[in-house]
């Protein structure tokens, strides 16, 4: 993918959220707020490679999928988030509420339970019509055939 394709991709993502796009995905910080020697990883460097090629490239563990799952939300990627989501809970549509600013992603918390289960503490802060809006909520995550899965989550 080139860097004007990617432009134009998160231009259309970014509309109506105030946010001009005039950087490319290589100055884009990563709506997960991962953060590298104190600076906020870049999109492409970050939740771009699972958002974009989720078939050939797999979030590698829980953590990172619920990274980029927070991403996904942000930027609206439907597909990658039915992708990621385990089949038995998966919704079948996921309705995006426009009004809705997410302000970023803290995880708290994340262990491996056993090789094939994770659970990821996070919070989520967004603003809602002039309202704060803070979720916490801690994950279940399954691994299925070498890919990990969001399975639900409780509100912590
Ligand atoms: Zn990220």
């Amino acid at each position: 993918m080139n860097n004007r394709t990617a432009f134009v991709r998160l231009q259309g993502n970014f509309k109506g959220r105030g946010i001009i796009a005039i950087m490319s995905d290589k100055t884009i910080p990563c709506p997960c707020g991962r953060q590298h020697h104190k600076q906020i990883v870049s999109f492409e460097k970050c939740c771009a490679r699972y958002l974009d090629h989720y078939d050939l490239t797999p979030a590698p563990d829980a953590q990172s999928l619920m990274r980029s799952r927070y991403a996904a939300f942000v930027l609206e990627r439907e597909a990658y988030l039915k992708a990621t989501w385990a089949a038995e809970h998966r919704p079948p549509v996921i309705d995006f509420d426009h009004k809705v600013k997410w302000l970023g992603l803290e995880v708290k918390r994340h262990r491996e339970i056993d090789a094939e289960h994770a659970e990821v503490e996070f919070v989520a802060r967004s603003r809602l019509n002039g309202r704060a809006t803070r979720l916490h909520e801690v994950s279940q995550f399954i691994k299925r055939d070498g890919r990990w899965f969001y399975v639900d989550g409780a509100f912590a």
